[in-house]
């Protein structure tokens, strides 16, 4: 590690990831169920950091936790159209938003996929 403190390990980490989020959702799509599989292991291994991990974003994100928590009570009040807005593809269809505002109203249908890459920053090409 090349940081004593494992705070400034992570928060690098962190920083690393979101600037290479493209890079990082290609290596997810191509090795998916290796990444889920290690995941699902290193989540059992480290309950108690994962669940202090997650009440940390609750607690920072308070309002896209309460969209989420309104769409797993409520999901007929967040209707979903029959295809992806973007690519047509029918299965695993979510709520794709761009932002949170209006108790989450503001939505289109998106597959699983599309909702990944709408939180992508645009990348022009040169
Ligand atoms: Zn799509």
């Amino acid at each position: 590690m090349p940081y004593e403190d494992s705070e400034k390990q992570l928060n690098y980490m962190r920083r690393w990831r979101k600037a290479h989020r493209v890079h990082i959702n290609n290596y997810r799509t191509e090795n998916r169920q290796q990444q889920n599989e290690y995941q699902r292991k290193y989540n059992g291994e480290h309950r108690e950091q994962h669940c202090e991990y997650q009440q940390l974003w609750r607690s920072e994100n308070p309002k896209i936790q309460r969209v989420y928590s309104n769409i797993s009570q409520h999901p007929q009040l967040y209707s979903l159209d029959d295809k992806c807005v973007f690519c047509g593809k029918i299965e695993k269809l979510e709520r794709g938003h761009l932002d949170y505002e209006d108790e989450g109203y503001n939505y289109v249908t998106v597959c699983h996929q599309c909702n990944h890459w709408m939180e992508n920053p645009i990348i022009e090409a040169s």
